[in-house]
């Protein structure tokens, strides 16, 4: 547990800068721990990320306090497009640990909205998306961790091309690797919005920090109680 934490903040600890103050209005580190999921057993070691846009956006930041966040947040608008997904999916076999290949979790791997919609990972890539997941993918070889995969799933759905994941809306988003060989599946899941990306509130009846996620106070049980 303890190894994925860490591999996590270095996926956005390319520099050192992690200690340091961010200027946008998302901290980096809160939200690594909302994006990450873990599912460790016996014989398996799971575990997922979330990478929307805004976290990019928020790692871009921490590591170059001095960007504008209105252009780095352009630059990385097409990203609105694609919901990508950090994954490892790890057995403890006899022979030794052995992790699920990308082409292996692409074909189990499904995201499902609040609404039930479901969308498979693409394996056509753009240019642009394919160049940021290599960024991604060099910073973990570099620190010689290469279980993790990435999958990209359709941004948008419909005729309506509704977003279909963010972390600034409320709903929810659920990640379901199936069986695959002795790898025994797991499933994630992420409630919207995220208390990183969104600033809480005073509940309206106690005036305690209301989450935006919430449906009911924490503290007085008030329903909607954000003022
Ligand atoms: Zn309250």
């Amino acid at each position: 547990m303890r190894s994925l934490l860490l591999v996590a903040t270095l996926l956005i600890g390319l520099s050192p800068v992690l200690s340091a103050q961010t200027s946008g209005p998302v901290n980096v580190n809160d939200m690594v721990l909302e994006v990450m999921r873990t599912d460790i057993g016996k014989d398996k070691e799971g575990m997922a990320m979330w990478l929307p846009q805004e976290f990019f956006l928020a790692a871009g930041m921490a590591q170059s306090p001095g960007l504008d966040s209105g252009s780095l947040a352009k630059d990385l608008d097409f990203l609105q497009d694609y919901s990508v997904f950090m994954v490892q999916a790890k057995t403890k076999g006899e022979d030794g640990p052995r992790s699920l290949s990308t082409a292996q979790l692409r074909a189990s791997t499904s995201l499902v909205d609040e609404a039930g919609r479901a969308v498979k990972p693409l394996s056509d890539l753009p240019p642009k998306v394919e160049n940021l997941l290599n960024l991604v993918r060099q910073s973990f070889a570099s620190r010689g961790n290469e279980d993790f995969r990435l999958l990209v799933f359709p941004g948008r759905t419909g005729a309506d091309k509704r977003v279909f994941a963010s972390p600034l809306r409320k709903g929810s988003l659920t990640l379901k690797v199936g069986k695959v060989d002795e790898f025994s599946g797991m499933t994630m899941t992420w409630k919207t919005p995220l208390a990183s990306c969104v600033k809480p509130r005073p509940c309206a009846k106690c005036g305690e920090t209301f989450q935006a996620a919430w449906s009911y106070c924490a503290w007085c049980g008030q329903a909607g109680g954000a003022k």
